[in-house]
């Protein structure tokens, strides 16, 4: 029998009680590892065509429904990621959220965490490499993100999330399409191949006015970073303000020909689009 079929159904009353309730994150279970059956291709690509048009409060009520307490989402803080968690504290707030914390993170990015905690009772939980950036840096002879930056994201943040997202169904992202050429193609729902986990993404369609239109009207927590020229905050080694006018992606691993770190590289393609 697939996982597809080992669905849990759980009635709305019910999930709305035990919700506030499960404030810590989902105990890991491998053995409930999600396999791509033919039958989850087939509600990926219908969940992910009728999601098209729908609202990332609708995507994200969805997701919850058909994967809680197996979704999760991970955050960098970022805008996107800060809009996300505002619509998951009223939708879904025991939704176990993570952080990738390389030990290479801005004091500003970690202190949002502190303002989430305050304004949503949300703990975003840190999830870090096996070694101090002092022992990695030992062990490979300097900093690793100067010679091969690509390795130390695979270090730093693969294979992190790789032991987060242990026992997950699904989990959000906080990827636009406008964003870069890689997440241009993003469905709104769609198997993520590198994780071996349902991808969704229900601010595909936004834009990043419209972003900064519900911060603003919401007074949602942001990273103060963003009002000092930083359009896109990674670790501080790998990112630079912007001059006016460039793109806000430009600050990421700047002067290389470097634009994601892994995560949402060409991960998940559409199912109809996959071989
Ligand atoms: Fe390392 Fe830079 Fe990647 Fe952070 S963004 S993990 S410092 S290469």
């Amino acid at each position: 029998m697939s996982q597809f079929a080992l669905k849990i159904e759980t009635s709305p009353t019910t999930k709305a009680a035990i919700a506030p309730a499960l404030k810590v994150f989902y105990p890991p279970s491998p053995e409930s590892k999600l396999e791509l059956t033919p039958e989850l291709m087939a509600e990926m690509e219908e969940a992910s065509f009728r999601l098209e048009t729908a609202s990332p409060q609708e995507i994200l009520r969805w997701a919850t429904e058909r994967f809680a307490p197996r979704f999760t989402m991970a955050t960098a803080f970022g805008p996107e990621g800060m809009v996300l968690i505002h619509m998951l504290a009223e939708i879904a707030p025991a939704t176990p959220i993570f952080n990738l914390e390389t030990g290479y993170q801005f004091k500003e990015t970690l202190e949002v965490r502190e303002r989430v905690r305050e304004r949503y009772g949300i703990e975003v939980e840190l999830r870090q490499p096996e070694t101090t950036v002092t022992e990695y840096e030992a062990q490979h002879g300097g900093p690793v993100y100067k010679t091969n930056p690509n390795q130390c994201c695979a270090d730093r943040k693969l294979a992190v999330l790789t032991k987060a997202v242990v026992g997950m169904h699904a989990w959000a992202s906080a990827i636009r399409r406008d964003q870069t050429p890689d997440r241009a193609v993003a469905p709104i729902v769609g198997w993520d191949k590198k994780f071996s986990l349902v991808k969704v993404s229900p601010l595909a369609n936004w834009t990043k006015k419209e972003v900064w239109k519900l911060i603003a009207e919401h007074d949602i927590p942001y990273n103060p970073l963003h009002d000092q020229g930083y359009p896109s905050i990674g670790c501080w080694p790998c990112t630079r303000a912007v001059l006016f006018g460039e793109d806000e992606r430009t600050g990421r691993w700047s002067g290389t020909a470097k634009t994601e770190c892994g995560l949402h590289s060409l991960d998940t393609t559409p199912v109809d689009a996959r071989s």
